[in-house]
């Protein structure tokens, strides 16, 4: 399988388009076609675990470039943990994929990258960047603790992450640092990508990007589309995704899994007042705008990066997306009376990404006649975005052990102002 870029300027293969992550011409990399499972794999998938599903697709893309051994083994361990499908009302679910090590979905994609990087590097030091605003940060970091080789550098905004947050980036050691940049989210980005295009610091090592764009976090999203058909297939009823969406890594892993033969009824997109999807999809002009600060932060996104990997997919045809997606923008306010709504009358507890996805599929309800069954992605336990859940549901949230040793640990972390020179100083120092 070759990978080719969005921007049709460079073709390579797996393995450098792991390590590279963007590709030269800008563009991101894409697999050149979306491969087929066969009808005996849709058939049996009621029967397969989590890590058989994983395996199975996973080596559709990746081909030869890894032995069957070395990728389950991979797979297994990547995939240490249950991603459950919670019944909430009779037509609603909840496919929780938050009980990996940092609690957000994120832990999904990241440590399968983290391992392939690895696996690809051939045990040659490399340097991976990671600018990060919360999420992203503390689950690539967990992907690629102690892994040998890899030095990984987390720039995050001084004195703008939750104190839980700050705690899940800084208190590793070992060979991740925390660099914290006296700026904004704007400014470690822009620091990270001056990292990487730095002449004299890419002669002196291998030095890579961990951020979203890297096609190794988006295959492994593909897995739990199946499956959630795999536990929810007896329902014998239409299965409809509602995705909260910021930078559309998710959502594009799930129209993947569309393509290679997933019966999925139908997509909705469901995003915060970050709006540039809902309203391409309503006027077929994509216009990028800086982010608003929402309650649902990890979809602060004003020009979401996987836009691009959806033109491909969809040939730039906005009556194309309209066959696969629905798209829907709501407030806080609308989220919060969602988190309530959905507490009182089910009893369960959504963290605001999930209630964007809930209220999602209460407006896909609302407008199709469609009797299907609606699967919201709640993509971060609750406990971790406790300030706002315990203010809006007025009831205390239970933090779980796994994000209580955090807090128990002891915060290490550089500092820096927003000074190229100085960072880079230190990352040639720094052993
Ligand atoms: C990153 C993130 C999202 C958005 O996912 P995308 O793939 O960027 O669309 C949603 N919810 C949470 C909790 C996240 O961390």
């Amino acid at each position: 399988m070759k990978y080719i870029s969005t921007r049709q300027q460079e073709e390579t293969n797996i393995k450098t388009a792991i390590l590279k992550g963007l590709a030269d011409d800008g563009g991101l990399f894409m697999p050149e076609y979306i491969p087929q499972l066969d009808s005996e794999f849709f058939e049996n998938l009621p029967n397969l675990s989590l890590q058989e599903i994983g395996f199975r697709v996973a080596k559709e893309f990746l081909g030869e470039s890894i032995s069957d051994d070395n990728l389950k083994e991979i797979i297994d361990e990547v995939l240490n943990f249950e991603i459950p499908a919670v019944k909430i009302s009779d037509n609603i679910y909840s496919l929780e994929l938050f009980h990996g090590p940092t609690m957000a979905f994120k832990d999904v994609g990241a440590r399968f990258m983290a391992r392939m990087m690895s696996y690809f590097s051939e045990g040659k030091p490399m340097k991976v960047i990671a600018a990060t605003s919360g999420d992203t940060g503390s689950a690539v970091a967990s992907g690629f603790f102690g892994v040998q080789g890899i030095e990984v550098y987390i720039l995050y905004p001084k004195g703008k992450v939750s104190p839980l947050q700050e705690k899940q980036l800084t208190t590793w050691g070992g060979n991740i640092k925390a660099l914290e940049i006296d700026g904004t989210f704007d400014d470690c980005q822009a620091l990270a990508k001056q990292i990487l295009s730095d002449e004299e610091l890419n002669q002196k090592f291998t030095l890579t990007s961990a951020n979203s764009i890297n096609i190794a976090r988006l295959i492994p999203q593909s897995y739990y589309y199946f499956w959630a058909f795999a536990q929810l297939q007896k329902l014998e009823k239409p299965i409809v995704f509602s995705v909260p969406s910021g930078n559309f890594g998710n959502l594009t892993a799930g129209l993947f899994a569309k393509k290679m033969g997933l019966p999925v009824h139908h997509f909705v997109a469901s995003t915060n007042e970050n709006d540039v999807v809902p309203k391409f999809l309503e006027t077929g002009n994509y216009e990028a705008k800086p982010s608003k600060q929402t309650i649902s932060n990890a979809m602060d996104v004003g020009n979401p990066s996987n836009f691009e990997r959806m033109g491909n997919l969809f040939n730039n045809d906005v009556s194309e997306f309209k066959k696969d997606i629905e798209s829907y923008s709501f407030s806080d306010e609308e989220t919060k009376s969602a988190m309530r709504e959905v507490r009182k009358e089910f009893g369960y507890t959504l963290d605001p990404h999930g209630a964007v996805a809930y209220l999602g599929l209460e407006k896909y309800s609302e407008k199709s006649n469609d009797d299907f069954v609606g699967v919201l992605l709640e993509t971060a336990h609750p406990a971790k975005f406790v300030e706002v859940v315990e203010n809006v549901l007025k009831e205390e949230v239970t933090i779980p052990e796994k994000l209580e040793a955090f807090n128990k640990k002891e915060k290490k972390s550089v500092e820096f102002p927003v000074d190229f020179e100085a960072v880079k100083n230190y990352l040639i120092e720094e052993k």
